[in-house]
């Protein structure tokens, strides 16, 4: 092989990416790794990390991110900041295309991740990530204890946040752009149901507010129906208006269902239909997208890449 083909070139370096590294670079494989546009990945955004197992006290995101790439780097994991833009995965080597270079390497491992859909109204970025405005309950929800929180969206996954946000706040309004919830009967009665839920119909958020710490306070919104405008107290918007999986430039590829996320072959979560390209983490989970699960498919990924190397030598 010239030396200029790769054993495993990893994409990422979010949970997923980085625990591949650490994985394939202690079995000598020497892996490079290709840092998107967020290195570090979402982690990075979200302030302290509580559930991440192994930290008693919690651990900022930032650092724990930190972390993983310093462990990854001791058994010599490579870096190279690129965007990928193009595959061709139709025969081995495989090649990885961006602006001005190719890539080409035995083994892939995807984890470019998800990004949440934010809602780009005036106050989201400045608060967002341990100011008020976050994406994620389980991570950040337990930091809102008897506080009023709001959650954005209408599917599953903010009836999800919400109900999940019952076991510590005092109220949760829900807030959704029509008059009727998305996410499936089940979820929505239940949702519904909860004392603790008051949902705002045919609302939108116009924007979020900050006390004089620059910490949220509120929201103003409007009622689409009526132009009605209103502020609602809270020190929380929980966002769940969705994700978008980062799986563009590998679509065409590799097999994605109808939102844009991985689809892994039968029986596995990590591998797709080419002999040694495997997906890892958020761009092919969208039920668990936790930090720990991103981390064990890395891992998954990381033996797969190992043993697929092993046996075409
Ligand atoms: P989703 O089903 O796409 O719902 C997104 C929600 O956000 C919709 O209600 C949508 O409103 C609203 N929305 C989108 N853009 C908005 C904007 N710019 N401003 C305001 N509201 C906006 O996303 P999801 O809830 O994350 O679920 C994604 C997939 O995962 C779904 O297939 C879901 O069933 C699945 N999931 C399953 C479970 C479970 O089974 N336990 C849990 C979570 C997720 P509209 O309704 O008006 O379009």
């Amino acid at each position: 092989m010239s030396s200029d083909i790769e054993n495993v070139i990893i994409v990422g370096t979010g949970c997923s990416g980085l625990t591949a590294a650490i994985y394939t670079a202690r079995a000598n494989l020497n892996p490079l790794v290709i840092e998107g546009n967020l290195p570090g990945g979402q982690l990075t955004q979200t302030s302290e990390v509580e559930n991440f197992p192994g930290f008693p006290e919690g651990i900022d995101g930032f650092m724990l991110m930190d972390n993983l790439r310093k462990q990854a780097t001791r058994f010599g994991t490579r870096f190279e900041q690129s965007y990928i833009e193009s595959v061709d995965f139709s025969q081995s080597p495989y090649t990885l295309k961006a602006a001005g270079k190719e890539y080409k390497a035995r083994s892939i491992i995807i984890s470019t991740g998800a990004s949440p859909r934010l809602l780009g109204v005036p106050g989201e970025k400045e608060m967002f990530g341990g100011k008020g405005v976050t994406t994620c309950a389980t991570c950040d929800g337990a930091f809102y204890r008897d506080m009023d929180v709001v959650v954005i969206g209408g599917g599953d996954t903010a009836c999800e946040e919400a109900l999940f946000l019952t076991r510590f706040c005092s109220k949760i309004t829900l807030i959704h752009r029509r008059d009727e919830l998305r996410a499936s009967k089940i979820m929505a009665d239940r949702t519904l149901a909860h004392e603790k839920i008051v949902p705002a119909w045919d609302t939108v958020v116009e924007e979020i507010e900050a006390d004089e710490t620059g910490n949220v306070s509120g929201i103003r919104v409007k009622n689409v129906k009526t132009d009605e405008t209103s502020v609602i107290d809270c020190k929380g918007v929980f966002i769940a208006i969705g994700h978008i999986p980062n799986t563009g430039p590998f679509a065409e590829a590799i097999s994605v269902d109808e939102n844009g996320y991985f689809l892994p072959e039968n029986g596995s979560q990590v591998k797709t239909g080419i002999p040694g390209v495997y997906v890892a983490g958020d761009c092919a989970d969208h039920v668990y997208r936790q930090a720990i699960t991103a981390a064990g498919m890395g891992c998954q990924a990381a033996i797969e890449a190992e043993r697929y190397l092993a046996e075409a030598e």
